[in-house]
């Protein structure tokens, strides 16, 4: 059995990731926080397309929330490890810097930062012992480029594209790649309030993308045959960013 977790799998981009890797032949471990619901459709959809999985709740944001989780996991599974892990859970709370609370501040980067930290570090050791992992990272246009009203949004997404890289380097002899996704507008609950119509004409491709087209590419990046990239962040955004 082939073990992978997606973060943030209650919904979107998440849930698209861990059906096709349910497809590509994984057992999918399924994070989610607050949508219980959620998650539930998601490991029913990947029981659909002929693969397994289970549910698995924690807060990326509280250390040890992750590590009872990781620790009650390891022992219903002896022997065994995540080899593929997708950091994907991540909000966005946006406003102009100058009014900004700071606590949107903190919990934007304690999500995407502090969480792929949480998170990534304690699957680590496995991954490296087993000379085979992958880490996919989703990151954002905005991490790339910065968008306004989302300094924080930025600051974390930048910081895990930084964080990518880096780790990248550490591990990369091990047979463990690192990468990042960054995706422009995809239609999910995040984007919903946004006037889409509006916002495509300044997109090439002129659409929003789906949550499916994200999940194909980290569906290569995960693969054999992407062995050889690592420490890379790649844009799905519809050539909104040359
Ligand atoms: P979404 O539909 O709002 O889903 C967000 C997911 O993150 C949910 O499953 C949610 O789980 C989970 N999550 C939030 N806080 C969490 C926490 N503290 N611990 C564990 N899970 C948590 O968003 P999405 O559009 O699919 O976005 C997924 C990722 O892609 C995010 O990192 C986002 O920044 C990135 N992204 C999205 C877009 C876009 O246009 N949609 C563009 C660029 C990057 P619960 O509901 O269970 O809390």
């Amino acid at each position: 059995m082939k073990y992978a977790l997606v973060t943030g799998a209650s919904k979107g981009i998440g849930r698209a990731v861990a059906i096709q890797l349910a497809r590509d032949g994984y057992y999918i471990i399924i994070n989610y926080n607050s949508s219980k619901v959620g998650a539930t459709k998601t490991l029913d959809e990947v029981q659909q397309v002929g693969s397994a999985g289970e549910l698995m709740k924690f807060d990326v944001t509280d250390a040890g929330e992750v590590k009872v989780a990781f620790d009650g996991w390891a022992q219903n599974h002896a022997g065994e490890y995540i080899e593929v892990l997708v950091n994907n859970a991540g909000i966005r709370k946006d406003n102009l810097m100058m009014w900004m609370p700071e606590e949107d501040w903190h919990e934007v980067l304690n999500i995407s930062l502090q969480g792929f930290f949480n998170v990534t570090q304690p699957l680590l050791k496995n991954m490296l012992a087993k000379k085979f992992g992958r880490i996919v990272n989703i990151a954002s246009l905005s991490g790339i480029k910065g968008l306004p009203g989302q300094v924080n949004y930025a600051a974390a997404k930048g910081g895990l594209i930084a964080a990518t890289k880096a780790l990248a380097l550490e591990i990369a002899r091990k047979n463990v790649t690192v990468n990042a996704v960054a995706p422009g507008f995809i239609s999910t609950d995040m984007t919903q309030g946004l006037d889409e119509k509006e916002l495509s004409k300044n997109i090439p491709a002129g659409r929003f993308g789906t949550a499916d087209e994200v999940a194909s590419l980290v569906s290569f990046l995960v693969s054999k045959q992407a062995s050889y990239i690592t420490g890379e962040v790649i844009s799905i955004n519809g050539g909104l960013y040359t």
